[in-house]
């Protein structure tokens, strides 16, 4: 699904972010930078050493922050690492951290001059949350961003399966 919000292309396809050829992809990372399971594992492996090597520089990253690096042997030139919030019940803050980890995302972008970005479903694997109200707020976050700002060419949402696709494409449609 593919639609346009003022000069911003915003697309969902189903697929593995690591092939991704956008400017940037974005990582859901944990707070130590230290690498992981899911996309994070699957981000270091196929970008080699490069990418843990400044990520140990640069150190940690606070809930609903982001930094940046090269993408190492990724087509992606970069990786924006950010950190969603782990779900408990809803009721600690999960809503206003996750919305955060997609906005500091799209303003790193911005400032450092990229074009286009590639974000996973942040926060929906090891970290648990809901995948229905996390695509609502991932593509609500993103629209509403890209209202506000002009400069990115193309948002585009990579989801690991029919089902994730299933429902972002309704929280896309439903944000129209
Ligand atoms: P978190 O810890 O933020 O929950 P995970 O990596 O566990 O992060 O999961 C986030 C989402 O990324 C899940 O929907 C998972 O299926 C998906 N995912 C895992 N590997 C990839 C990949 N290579 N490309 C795109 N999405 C992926």
């Amino acid at each position: 699904m593919e639609t346009k919000v003022n000069a911003t292309t915003v697309s969902l396809v189903r697929g593995d972010i690591t092939l991704e050829e956008t400017d940037a992809i974005v990582n859901a990372a944990n707070t130590t930078l230290s690498g992981g399971s899911g996309v994070d594992g699957a981000i270091h492996s196929s970008g080699g050493p490069a990418i843990m090597s400044e990520c140990r520089k640069i150190g940690n990253c606070p809930t609903g922050h982001a930094v940046i690096t090269t993408g190492g042997a990724l087509r992606a030139k970069h990786v924006i690492h950010t950190v969603g919030p782990v779900y408990k019940d809803g009721k600690h803050g999960e809503s206003s951290m996750l919305r955060s980890a997609y906005l500091s995302s799209l303003a790193l972008a911005l400032e450092k001059n990229l074009k286009s970005l590639a974000f996973p479903s942040i926060s929906t694997g090891a970290y648990g949350y809901p995948v229905e109200e996390a695509s609502r707020i991932a593509v609500s976050t993103v629209i509403g961003f890209i209202r506000e700002n002009d400069g990115l060419d193309l948002v585009r949402f990579v989801l690991f399966s029919d089902r994730d696709l299933e429902i972002y494409s309704r929280a896309l449609k439903g944000a129209l």
